[in-house]
């Protein structure tokens, strides 16, 4: 069994959006049971680019599938607060998704006080809360220092029983992460994309994070991710191959801690 913790759905008028048939087939290639399709809000910017994904959206997606995907609202701090409290009342009420998805790169550090409400909402309503960490993503007007997780610290501290997901491991910032997750364990942590960056860079990049991961946080702490429908195999045999995990590591990280946090039985 495999869990992808996190997944993408392209806008409507995207040229990258594709069917559901399109995802099916890669993950039956791929041999990956579920994915988590994350809600997309860049804030007022997004909303300017159609860069954004509307919960109804997201959720007719799942819908067709319920079985195969997870679907996750998003919402941005430049909204106000009542805005970003309903929508995420109506995701789960109304459109069934599970979890809330950040994007500090858009223009927000993710320990911003108007984001307080929605940690507390998530919370009391037990979802988990996805912030992307790390290596900025490609849109427009991205700004990496947002990205440090050492404002991660912050919300763990103030928030102890919500469920919060690291993206990319935080890359570069491993260290910081785990130094915010190490007294925090409602702190995970998800590798998607940590091969395509190995890329970028030239050097290893996959194995030394998530073993640094292991030894630190624990392989209870860390889910499997892709970034991409077509960047699931990589990082599925990067954890077949790694020589430091045992079996029980290794089911942990593709589907135990995602079935956990989305409480699926
Ligand atoms: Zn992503």
């Amino acid at each position: 069994m495999i869990i992808d913790f996190h997944n993408h759905l392209s806008p409507p008028v995207s040229p990258y959006r594709m069917p559901a048939g399109a995802y099916l087939d890669a993950m039956d290639e791929a041999g990956v049971d579920k994915v988590v399709i994350l809600g997309k809000d860049y804030g007022f910017a997004g909303d300017n680019r159609d860069d954004n994904l509307s919960d109804d959206d997201t959720a007719q997606f799942v819908r067709a599938h319920p079985d195969r995907f997870i679907g996750f609202t998003a919402v941005h701090p430049d909204r106000a607060i009542d805005v970003n409290l309903d929508r995420i009342a109506r995701a789960v009420s109304q459109f069934g998704l599970r979890g809330i998805k950040l994007n500090p790169a858009s223009g927000f550090y993710p320990n911003d006080e108007r984001l307080y409400p929605v940690y507390g909402k998530a919370m009391a309503l037990g979802l988990p809360v996805v912030i992307h960490m790390g290596i900025k993503p490609p849109s427009e007007g991205s700004r990496l220092k947002y990205c440090n997780p050492i404002y991660i610290d912050d919300i763990a501290v103030d928030f102890p029983e919500l469920k919060l997901v690291i993206a990319h491991a935080a890359y570069p910032w491993v260290e910081e992460l785990i130094m915010a997750g190490l007294y925090a364990p409602n702190v995970s942590v998800d590798i998607s994309t940590l091969n395509q960056i190995e890329d970028a860079l030239g050097y290893p990049v996959v194995l030394p994070a998530l073993k640094m991961l292991v030894q630190s946080l624990g392989a209870n702490r860390i889910l499997f991710g892709s970034d991409g429908i077509f960047n699931m195999a990589p990082i599925i045999s990067a954890v077949r191959q790694a020589d430091f995990l045992t079996d029980s590591d290794r089911e942990l990280i593709f589907y135990k801690n995602a079935q956990k946090l989305l409480s699926l039985s």
